[in-house]
């Protein structure tokens, strides 16, 4: 099927990676601020069936080692092909393009981050144009729907400008239309696997209030993908009985979960990030990282590039939210997930919001409560968790009812807790030293006390 494309194209090469020191080139990434892949849907005798167009420098013409701006048009027709599937259809260019030996595509939309290997350069790929080829033919044969399609890739920076405006423009109308349906008003949610080759264990579960974490693939979206393709990657999953209305927790969704996990992970809490939550593949917009100090959530989009309050910055926590395992307190999320109402509701939503970046807020601040976006630390208030706790004490944040709430419960319990035990050694005389090996430790509260020095009469310390 693909002979005339000097690399192999499979299943096989689906999640490899491309590391900095191995790459020709990367398209996108985090250093290119205007880049994008969009689906259109056309009307049949709008599309030259099989065009690939290229505007711009082709790869062979691209500095090596460098990134350069890229956008990817697709544009589709077919008798049965409705704009409601451009967000779907959309998605499978990750999938599709990562069948490429030595071509690594990562993230979605106005994010896309490109890196072709050296090694598949000198094979021979060394023009977009064997990337069309790989996409027309898997589109085709992959989703029988679409009867035309049309790739052209744009690397001129003066072209990219304003399709990017427009992609933009057709992103947001997309995500808006999802809103204002409530998880109570349908009978059924979606699921996505298409990540699993990445996290194998990993599942979306795409509600009308919660996103898929990529951003990409709306309730809507979920919907038409599983009527066109039921069998394939994005299938759908009736809720069953609500066990946790507050947490979001459904005996259907936690059965689905089970199979396509092959066991891992068998509950999920939809609207937390402690307990059971929703898992991360290593697509997601964004994360909400707990921070214990302040008992709330800071959240950091992929495009923040410096660090965060806790002095971390995303792709470090990148790594530890990642891999479809459940973390306490490392959540993925997406952009249009933060505009919902239910988004992190178990856990306080926005009232439990300690710090964003300044740009995020204010893009978001018609969905944050108007009283409580005040009182959310930027980058430009405080640059560290000690500014925080008091910038969050002066704007009077509702976590710090929470402060005052938890220092009654540990006064209250101070008397009854054991601080230590160890037979009859004195734990703080000096000169021992206690090794616990193999020791399993539960505390219902652990207290640190200062230690202060005896004093003996006279003056003299210990
Ligand atoms: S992040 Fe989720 S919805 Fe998006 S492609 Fe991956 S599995 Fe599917």
């Amino acid at each position: 099927m693909f002979e005339s494309i000097p690399v192999e194209v499979g299943l096989v090469h689906e999640g490899e990676r491309v590391r900095k020191q191995d790459m020709q080139v990367e398209l996108g990434g985090p250093s290119v601020l205007e880049k994008f892949e969009i689906v259109r849907v056309r009307k049949m005798d709008e599309i030259i069936d099989g065009t690939i167009e290229i505007t711009g420098p082709d790869i062979s013409e691209m500095p090596e080692g460098k990134a350069t701006p890229i956008g990817i048009l697709v544009e589709i027709a077919g008798e049965k092909v409705e704009p409601d599937l451009e967000g779907v259809v959309e998605r499978r260019i990750h999938e599709y393009s990562n069948y490429i030996e030595g071509f690594m595509h990562l993230n979605q939309r106005y994010d896309i981050w490109i890196r072709l290997s050296k090694k598949s350069y000198k094979k021979g790929l060394n023009s977009l144009r064997y990337i069309g080829l790989v996409m027309l033919d898997l589109f085709k044969n992959e989703l029988p729907i679409i009867e035309k399609i049309q790739i052209t890739f744009i690397t001129d920076p003066r072209e990219i400008q304003p399709l990017y405006a427009e992609a933009l423009k057709t992103y947001e109308a997309r995500d808006a239309r999802a809103r204002g349906l409530s998880d109570d008003d349908v009978s059924e949610f979606y699921g996505c696997a298409l990540c699993q080759s990445f996290a194998p264990t990993h599942v979306c579960v795409i509600t009308p209030q919660r996103y898929a974490n990529c951003g990409a693939i709306s309730w809507f979206d979920g919907r038409a993908a599983a009527g066109i393709d039921p069998k394939g990657p994005i299938y759908a999953i009736p809720k069953g009985e609500c066990l946790d209305a507050e947490k979001g927790e459904y005996a259907g969704v936690n059965e689905s979960a089970k199979q396509r996990s092959m066991g891992e992970v068998n509950r999920v809490w939809l609207y937390t990030a402690f307990g059971y939550p929703h898992t991360s593949c290593g697509c997601f917009e964004g994360i909400a990282f707990y921070i214990p100090e302040v008992d709330g959530f800071g959240i950091v989009l992929r495009s923040y590039r410096d660090l965060t309050v806790n002095g971390l910055a995303f792709s470090t926590m990148a790594d530890s939210t990642a891999g479809g395992r459940q973390i306490d307190g490392f959540h993925g999320i997406s952009l249009e997930y933060m505009r919902s109402k239910k988004f992190l509701d178990a856990d306080g939503g926005y009232r439990r919001v300690v710090w964003m970046p300044k740009e995020s807020k204010e893009r978001l601040a018609e969905f944050i409560p108007a009283d409580v976006v005040p009182a959310i630390a930027t980058e430009s208030d405080v640059h560290n968790i000690d500014e925080l706790k008091n910038f969050l004490a002066e704007k009077h944040h509702p976590v710090t009812e929470r402060w005052a709430a938890d220092a009654a419960a540990a006064e209250d319990a101070a008397p009854q807790v054991q601080v230590f035990s160890a037979g009859d050694i004195p734990i703080t005389t000096p000169g021992f030293r206690i090794i616990l090996k193999n020791a399993k430790i539960t505390a219902e509260k652990v207290i640190i006390q200062p230690i202060r020095p005896h004093t003996k009469p006279g003056g003299e310390h210990n």
